[in-house]
């Protein structure tokens, strides 16, 4: 057991790195996948899988001076976090840059870059920068180099957006990371506060209480399945 104030975690206390961008999203959601192991896969989660499996199956590969590798493991020890980025770029670097790290059977100097897909659109939230934030960490501990920006790749855009890794956004990392231990050692899911972000969450039906109202009729029903999976299709 650990906390995150300036000393490790040690490999058992790891937890999911994806659990940040849950704990960013909406701490009670973060509660229901990773204590009450609670997740509903639709139509919109499946297709996000799918693009990952894409992205996983796709060989490493050299093209323009940057080296890509797929489906790499990271784990922080600063953080307490483990899990895959989709994609960690390198790119080639000035022989004297010492911001580079060396690879093994390449010549020259190496600048790590993570990049996250993502099935939907850019959102208001920052949970997709936290968790791309937590993977430039991880590298930073792994390769002890700075890693400065990091790419956020939306399919519904079709662009890569780069994320720059500012003090800011590393404290928010880590605070989030924080958050999350606390909550698992106490293993106690938050309370339900409904909030505007319960129009966007995916877990809304299995979360909130159930209506006071009388039974909803066959349309409403309806109306509601297809409101939830517009729901997840935003929130992805
Ligand atoms: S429905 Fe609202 S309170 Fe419940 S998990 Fe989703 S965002 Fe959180």
């Amino acid at each position: 057991m650990n906390t995150l104030a300036g000393s490790m975690f040690d490999e058992d206390d790891l937890l999911p790195l994806s659990a940040l961008q849950h704990m960013v999203f909406c701490e009670r959601q973060a509660g229901l996948i990773h204590l009450e192991q609670t997740w509903a896969d639709n139509a919109y989660t499946v297709e996000g899988d799918h693009l990952h499996r894409i992205v996983d199956g796709m060989s490493s590969d050299l093209r323009s001076d940057v080296l890509t590798r797929r489906g790499v493991t990271l784990k922080s020890f600063r953080l307490g976090v483990i899990g895959r980025a989709d994609v960690v770029e390198f790119h080639s670097v000035d022989r004297v840059d010492s911001e580079g790290v060396c690879l093994p059977g390449r010549t020259g100097r190496w600048r790590p870059v993570p990049v996250e897909y993502k099935r939907g659109r850019p959102k208001a939230h920052r949970a997709d920068e936290v968790q791309l934030c937590a993977q430039a960490m991880c590298l930073e501990e792994a390769f002890a180099v700075a890693v400065g920006t990091g790419v956020l790749f939306y399919g519904r855009t079709r662009r890569r957006s780069e994320v720059i890794l500012s003090a800011e956004l590393r404290a928010l990392t880590e605070r989030t990371a924080e958050r999350l231990h606390t909550m698992m050692r106490s293993g106690r899911t938050p309370v339900c506060a409904r909030t505007e972000q319960c129009d966007r969450c995916s877990l809304e039906p299995v979360c909130l209480p159930p209506s006071k109202s009388s039974k909803p009729s066959v349309r409403a029903y309806l109306d509601g399945v297809l409101s939830w999976s517009i729901k997840v299709e935003d929130q992805e």
